[in-house]
């Protein structure tokens, strides 16, 4: 990539000119929300989706977007032009702007936002055959009463605490159970187990983030004629599963092998997360918005 071009507050900066006042309560406070988006051959996979996504955790935290919905849309295109990325990642972050050292946001004049394009770090393919090695980590999701995990919001230290946990075991991505024990979603993406030929994904009410993936992995499920359950479970049914994959905007769909030292299945991708994945990558060129 040539000269990288970042979107910020309507005009569009250079790397080493794309600042953050260090009184900006996304760096103070996490006070503010983001998106992590694909594009595939210049193809913005599930814009809309996003966007959806981006404006209601916008009205959940009472943050007011500067841009209309088209305008931040017209923005996202235009900073993915501008870079001339046919596949790559768009991080879309609105933060409460610039305040006081007080927490309170009425003191932050307006929101500031950032969209930055660039490649994207991507599993090697062999690791969507064998599958990744997984574990349960101690931590539990946010309650969804104190914070929701369906806001994705600039505060992910709950997932970063997880991540330091995966990274310690040496495993890919962990699990995350809630407070009543129910499996939720890993530190950033969510989960799919699958038993006797039935999908199932946990509500997100029990505290996990409703994934865009998760969703296009839905649609593809009613599409194929697979059964599709949402519905809770607990590490037992993840251990016994014929499958288990996580998905994610940068992992896309990817299989896991092992949870907590026990082989899931066959130990590798097994048929129904490698059709999925499979259809998937179909989907991700056509459904969206197009650039080029
Ligand atoms: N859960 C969490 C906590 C996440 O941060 C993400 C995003 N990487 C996901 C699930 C997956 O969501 P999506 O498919 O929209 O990327």
């Amino acid at each position: 990539m040539a000269e990288q071009w970042i979107y910020m507050n309507g005009d569009y900066v250079t790397k080493d000119d794309a600042k953050v006042s260090v009184f900006d309560h996304g760096f103070l406070y996490g006070d503010g929300i983001f998106e992590g988006i694909r594009i595939y051959d210049g193809n913005i996979f599930r814009c809309k989706e996003h966007l959806d996504r981006l404006y209601d955790s916008a009205k959940s935290i009472m943050l007011d977007i500067p841009l209309s919905y088209a305008e931040m849309q017209e923005a996202l295109v235009e900073t993915v032009r501008r870079n001339g990325l046919r596949d790559g990642y768009i991080r879309l972050v609105v933060s409460r702007g610039p305040g006081n050292l007080g927490i309170d946001p009425q003191r932050c004049e307006r929101a500031w936002v950032i969209i930055i394009v660039q490649q994207l770090a991507i599993y090697p393919e062999e690791a969507y055959r064998d599958g990744l090695r997984s574990i349960s980590v101690s931590q539990r999701r946010n309650i969804p009463d104190a914070l929701s995990p369906k806001i994705k919001s600039l505060n992910y230290l709950n997932n970063i605490l997880v991540k330091i946990q995966s990274n310690l075991a040496g495993v890919g991505e962990a699990i995350m159970l809630n407070a009543q024990g129910y499996v939720t979603e890993g530190s950033s993406d969510n989960i799919f187990i699958v038993k006797r030929g039935v999908v199932y994904t946990p509500p997100t009410y029990l505290g996990a983030l409703e994934g865009v993936t998760r969703g296009a992995i839905m649609d593809l499920c009613s599409r194929l004629g697979y059964a599709f359950k949402e519905e809770p479970f607990t590490l037992h049914d993840v251990y016994v599963a014929d499958e288990v994959f996580f998905t994610g905007t940068a992992a896309e769909v990817i299989a896991v092998r092992e949870v907590d030292g026990r082989v899931i299945g066959e130990g590798h991708a097994g048929p129904v997360t490698t059709r999925l994945l499979e259809e998937f990558r179909k989907i991700v060129t056509v459904e969206g918005v197009k650039v080029f």
